[in-house]
């Protein structure tokens, strides 16, 4: 039961996220989703996610991407996350988990660039190339020894592998609004009744 931790954290009653229950919103081209979406939490954070096995597979990264392959992002694992929820842009209500602004900062498809993704997945490397709006062409992502000593969280490192889509162009302050609706986090904490101004300070980072 992948989604069960996922679904142990949330009231659906009280938050529009969704439970992952009935239909998966897989996609009739067979192409796994790719989604980051761009969460003004406790902490700003950029949550990324692969579609693998039913599910979108997930890490919160702190800092977001850097498309410089000098620069290494650290990701944390964090519970399994429905197909569905890669749809989701709007506010999660104040008190519940990961409470605050969410937008769908990229989205698009991935294509692994191993064989078997479940070996690479329990070796902690995983190579890939994205499809996005922003995020484009090769990148890994490697699970560190050493911290992330809390075996529910591993950490990883999101790194862009050299190819032609690398740059020391900053895309999270170049590129900072939804790739859906184009709204900043502002707009979308506004649009939904939410906490405007606190959804502002994730704006300008
Ligand atoms: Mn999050």
């Amino acid at each position: 039961m992948p989604l069960n931790e996922y679904r142990k954290k949330r009231d659906f009653k009280v938050t529009p996220e969704p439970s992952g229950h009935g239909a998966t919103s897989t996609s009739k081209s067979k192409a796994l989703r790719y989604v980051i979406q761009k969460h003004r939490a406790t902490q700003l954070h950029y949550d990324f996610r692969l579609e693998w096995n039913g599910v979108m597979l997930s890490w919160a990264v702190p800092k977001g991407p850097s498309l410089d392959p000098k620069v290494k992002r650290m990701a944390v694992q964090v519970e399994d996350h429905p197909i569905g929820y890669s749809d989701f842009e709007g506010i999660i209500p104040g008190g519940e988990y990961g409470g605050g602004t969410v937008m769908i900062w990229d989205t698009g498809g991935w294509t692994p660039e191993v064989a078997d993704v479940g070996a690479a997945l329990k070796k902690g490397d995983l190579k890939f190339t994205l499809h996005g709006k922003k995020l484009q062409g090769s990148w890994v992502l490697v699970r560190t020894r050493g911290f992330g000593k809390n075996p529910s969280k591993p950490s990883w490192l999101l790194i862009k592998h050299k190819d032609e889509y690398a740059t020391t162009a900053d895309i999270t302050a170049e590129q900072p609004r939804s790739a859906i609706s184009k709204r900043k986090l502002a707009d979308i904490a506004r649009d939904a009744g939410g906490d405007v101004e606190r959804a502002a300070t994730g704006d300008s980072k």
